[in-house]
């Protein structure tokens, strides 16, 4: 389209590098990286030096199985097929999930929202062809996750006609998850996950130190850290706009959308981090609070046990969830 420019946050520099260096030693963390695409970004596996390849190996095949099963996108994910028939009988994993994201539905009051499919379809942000649909075509999407039928018994889901359910907003958090238990199974006791910007720090350093985890600056280049948390066995899940975004007529759209208005959320945040031991509910966190704001966002984080969170404002000012328990360090 043109007068379209699209940015990705898997850069082209940034692509090039990992697929040469597929297999690297990383310096700060002093365990080996090995990186590949998957979730539509780049997956980072770091384990100590010496680890098995077949570690490594299980880990990729397993995010890559996540791919198959939760892409929108993907004919042949069971995704794809609740999309397409509106009623299935779903796999354990399927439903699990499901349920889990409407929970979080439920608890951002519909911030995050898994009925959010039919308009992210629409804006196609992710994709090659992003566009900014017509108000229109955004009211005859049906959205309201309350419609979401579940079926326990059956394990069988059913959504309205013009329903689709997008799951991009929690999958790479359970990926996280569920890389974690591979390394607890295979007795890996540390190591970094990081499935672009989902990041997951398992156990801590070598030394017995912290890990020490940089946040992306919104503001700054592709890299650049605003400030670094301090801490060990935690998930660290960033949402920005700054991700994946596309300008049209000299408008910028990011790819996280206000389930109320159907157009992209334009919150008083440029990043909301959420720290915790459960990566999928801090994905789905992530984008809840950065569709929320700051007020509201702070206020759903501190109501809940055992999850905190750092958010930068759009005038600069970087705020935390109360009693932060992390030592952290700024940089300038
Ligand atoms: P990222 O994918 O960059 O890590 P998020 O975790 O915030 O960022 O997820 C954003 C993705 O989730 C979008 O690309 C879209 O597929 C979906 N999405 C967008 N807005 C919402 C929303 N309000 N609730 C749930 N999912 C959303
Ligand atoms: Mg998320």
């Amino acid at each position: 389209m043109s007068g379209t420019r699209r940015i990705h946050r898997a850069g082209i520099l940034l692509l090039l590098c990992t697929l040469l260096l597929v297999t690297g030693c990383d310096r700060k963390t002093n365990g080996e990286r090995q990186s590949f695409l998957s979730l539509g970004t780049v997956c980072a596996v770091t384990l100590p030096a010496g680890t098995s390849q077949s570690v490594y190996d299980e880990i990729k095949q397993e995010i890559l199985r996540i791919n198959d099963v939760f892409s929108r996108t993907a004919e042949g994910s069971e995704l794809y097929a609740l999309n397409r028939d509106k009623t299935i009988i779903a796999s354990e994993e399927f439903y699990a999930l499901v349920e889990k994201a409407v929970s979080m539905a439920k608890l951002s009051d519909g911030a995050f929202d898994p009925a959010i499919g039919g308009i992210t379809a629409l804006w196609n942000i992710a994709t090659d062809h992003p566009r900014v649909p017509s108000q229109e075509e955004i009211d005859q999407v049906d959205r309201s996750w309350q419609e979401i039928v579940m079926d326990p018994a059956k394990r069988r889901i059913t959504i309205p006609k013009n329903m689709d359910v997008d799951l991009g907003g929690i999958a790479k958090g359970y990926a996280a998850d569920r890389a974690h238990e591979i390394m607890e199974k295979r007795g890996v006791v540390r190591g970094i996950i990081n499935l672009g910007g989902n990041v997951y720090a398992i156990g801590s350093k070598e030394n017995g130190d912290l890990w020490k985890i940089g946040l992306r600056d919104p503001n700054g280049e592709e890299g650049s850290v605003f400030i670094v948390v301090h801490l060990a066995d935690r998930a660290v899940v960033t949402s920005g706009g700054y991700e994946r975004f596309f300008v049209q007529d000299g408008k910028t759209y990011q790819h996280i959308l206000d389930p109320k208005t159907g157009w992209p959320a334009e919150s008083d945040l440029l990043s909301s981090s959420i720290i915790g031991t459960d990566s999928t509910v801090c994905d789905a966190l992530s984008t809840a609070v950065y569709v929320l704001g700051s007020e509201k966002g702070l206020a759903l984080i501190n109501s809940l046990d055992g999850f905190d969170c750092v958010l930068m404002k759009t005038d600069g000012t970087i705020l935390f969830s109360d009693n932060f328990p992390y030592t952290t360090n700024y940089l300038t």
